[in-house]
């Protein structure tokens, strides 16, 4: 693979890349590195996380989600500051980009969401991130209740400062939920999405509990209701899906919504399993969620769980090693739109690129390289990651943020994080 600036310039037989050969044919290597007993992948795409939670790893265990939300999880986000949601994300940047995630979608919480864009701008990732929107909702902390008003133009000002910086970190319109956004929100965020192109991100169909407390409210359930506001489409991604019905995954594939599997959050929550091997014409994707729900933002262990789950629903021919593998990587690329640029190791795509041990005790000695990567390999094999040619982690050591200050602070930072929130 011969990478150049920030593209993918050559695939060559291993027996042409021989220095001399390599320049004798491209002019000055500035560098060769030997991927004996490797194998050579593109960078994850993770369809779904959030960095502001990653504090909150170990926080919020053993509860249903709603529980989850209103006694852990808002009362912590209440309490953030810029100081602690720049932790947070780096702290998760460094985590997802050690085990080769190169791009990433993000919803932050509803303050102070510039921290998390500039910790992005930092991390030299493909990042599209947008701050949580939220209007409405029963057991919301005051911190976090906005105005419909505040929250569209807080948006439109993050907008202005961080779309499309570097051509790598873009804004994503993120209304939380159903349950803590108006109808007037939404629709606002489908009309600005549709005037600026821009994606738009929530969470629907997650839990049994919560789509019953929906029904309770809107007579149906919240992927038809934010279908009548606007909210589908090729712009839309929706996180989970688990709850979905075989007509509204139909609807979904005709109108092109996106929907992110997130296997392990799914289980910890008790939420279900998304029948991803089942919708086979439904966008799917993969992505870790937040860090108290998992609580790894780890690419290999929800590739491996999604191949698994799939299997336990409809036998093991439900998605294949190599499925389960473009699920976690193109299949990203194609739910963000940016399929053209990244997901796939091909001629003039940005050198989105990892290259990973497949020979470690663990993953030997047999199995196609398709089989060692989904069932065998861990993040703990991945030796290299290049981000848009930028060479991020070397010899497992990343180059980008100083893994020591960024735990240290990361300590620091959630143990007062903690204290501010003033759990019971
Ligand atoms: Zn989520």
């Amino acid at each position: 693979l011969v990478l150049s600036g920030e593209k993918i310039l050559a695939l060559i037989p291993a027996s042409a890349a021989a220095p001399e050969t390599l320049a004798a044919k491209y002019g000055r290597v500035a560098r060769v590195i030997d991927a004996t007993g490797c194998a050579i992948i593109p960078g994850f795409v993770q369809a779904h996380v959030h960095l502001c939670q990653v504090l909150m790893r170990g926080m919020a265990d053993d509860l249903p989600l709603l529980d989850w939300l209103r006694k852990r999880i808002w009362p912590l986000e209440a309490a953030h500051t810029e100081a602690s949601l720049t932790a947070s994300a780096r702290l998760g940047l460094l985590e997802m980009m050690n085990a080769g995630t190169t791009t990433l979608l993000d919803m932050g919480t509803v303050n102070a969401h510039s921290a998390v864009m500039e910790a992005a701008l930092e991390s030299q990732l493909t990042v599209f991130s947008g701050k949580a929107m939220m209007d409405a909702g029963a057991g919301v902390p005051r911190a976090l209740r906005e105005s419909t008003r505040r929250s569209l133009a807080e948006s439109d000002s993050l907008v202005a400062s961080y779309h499309g910086r570097e051509d790598r970190v873009f804004y994503a319109y993120a209304p939380r939920f159903i349950l803590s956004c108006t109808e007037a929100l939404f629709r606002g965020v489908v009309e600005r999405s549709q005037a600026g192109n821009l994606l738009m991100h929530s969470h629907a169909a997650e839990h049994p509990g919560e789509r019953a407390f929906v029904r309770s409210i809107y007579g149906k359930d919240d992927v038809d209701v934010l279908a009548e506001y606007g909210f589908s489409g090729p712009r839309a991604i929706l996180a989970h899906g688990v709850q979905l019905t075989d007509k509204q995954a139909k609807q979904a594939s005709e109108r092109g919504t996106r929907f992110v599997h997130c296997p392990s959050a799914n289980l910890k929550l008790g939420s279900g399993i998304a029948r991803v091997g089942e919708l086979r014409r439904v966008q799917w994707s993969l992505g870790a969620d937040g860090a108290p729900c998992n609580n790894n933002l780890d690419p290999w262990i929800e590739m491996r769980h999604a191949a698994l789950l799939a299997k336990s629903r409809t036998g093991t021919t439900a998605l294949p090693a190599e499925a389960a593998l473009r699920l976690a990587t193109i299949e990203g690329a194609k739910s963000l739109g940016i399929e053209d640029r990244t997901g796939s190791l091909e001629v003039g795509k940005l050198a989105d690129v990892v290259v990973v041990r497949t020979d470690a005790a663990h993953a030997l000695p047999g199995g196609d390289v398709y089989s060692r990567l989904v069932y065998a390999c861990k993040a703990e094999d991945v030796e290299h990651v290049f981000a848009r040619g930028k060479h991020v982690v070397r010899k497992r050591e990343n180059l980008v943020f100083d893994q020591e200050q960024v735990c240290q602070a990361a300590l620091r930072e959630a143990k007062q994080l903690q204290q501010r929130a003033r759990l019971r």
